[in-house]
């Protein structure tokens, strides 16, 4: 017999284990929702998150199972959007376009305050004397907003400042957390006339250190046909259910504060 008898015994032993949890898998397997693979298989595959779930499968579990009412992915395309729509069995909603835009116009045109050596960090550089910019409510120009993009929409300029690339923005709302400085906003895509200024400072402290800041004069205000500008805390703020882009604001401010996107 010699080695024959523990072989065919621990074959049989193993055969029998086998066919035990083949058993046991089907008695409790759990059957996956077959519409969970066709959502995902429409979703962008970015898992950036936006839509406030953990990844796209995130999402696309939390649709099938009606824990996620909408499409929240901002990156998925109208079609996409209708087909998941039909697959859960709800009307689609039209959502509305926006996209990001950067509220600052300073950069280059601002002015130093002290020459920075540490880490290349917006929120590092914020802690120290609020920045080496003069202007303490301005971009620091050390590109967090940039670094959090999932989908490389944001670049430094030459004048200091993030470019949003509007074909490539999907309106995440990533750079929008990610700024220390609350600069950038998600808005309308359809507006393309934006007040580049955040400063709360005096209009007359602001233009002593940036070139391209709002001294509240109200020029845009009394130039808007519509009524869409007001002065809040020293700042010109544009309600874009109002404005109808007839760009009058952008002739009318004298520091050109006022920039056009479209
Ligand atoms: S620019 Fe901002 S909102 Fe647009 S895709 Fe990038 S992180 Fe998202
Ligand atoms: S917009 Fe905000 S995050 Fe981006 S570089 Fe400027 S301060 Fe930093």
């Amino acid at each position: 017999m010699g080695i024959l008898a523990p072989v065919i015994i621990l074959g049989t032993i193993g055969a029998v284990f086998g066919l035990w949890l083949g058993f046991v898998e089907k008695l409790f397997a759990v059957s996956k929702d077959p519409r969970i693979e066709r959502i995902f298989s429409l979703l962008p595959g970015s898992n950036c998150g936006a839509c406030g779930q953990a990844g796209c499968m995130g999402l696309a579990e939390a649709l099938s199972s009606g824990d996620a009412k909408s499409v929240t992915c901002p990156a998925v395309h109208d079609q996409e959007r209708k087909t998941i729509a039909e697959i859960i069995g709800q009307k689609d909603i039209h959502k509305e376009k926006t996209v990001a835009v950067l509220l600052c116009g300073g950069g280059n045109k601002c002015k130093d305050n002290y020459q920075y050596y540490g880490v290349k960090d917006c929120l590092a550089a914020d802690l120290i004397l609020k920045g080496p910019k003069a202007c303490a409510f301005g971009c620091i120009g050390m590109a967090n907003c940039l670094r959090a993009c999932p989908f490389n929409a944001i670049s430094m300029g030459d004048d200091g400042l993030p470019r949003i690339d509007r074909g490539k923005c999907l309106s995440c709302g990533k750079c929008v957390k990610a700024c220390p400085r609350g600069l950038i906003a998600i808005v309308p895509r359809d507006k393309n006339y934006h007040i580049r200024c955040r400063s709360k400072d005096k209009g007359a402290d602001t233009i002593k250190v940036c070139k391209a800041g709002c001294i509240a004069c109200g020029k845009c205000v009394t130039a808007c046909p519509a009524g869409a500008i007001e002065i809040k805390d020293n700042v010109a703020e544009i309600n874009y259910s109002k404005c109808v882009n007839c760009g009058k604001c952008v002739t009318a401010c004298p520091t050109k504060a006022i920039g056009k996107e479209a």
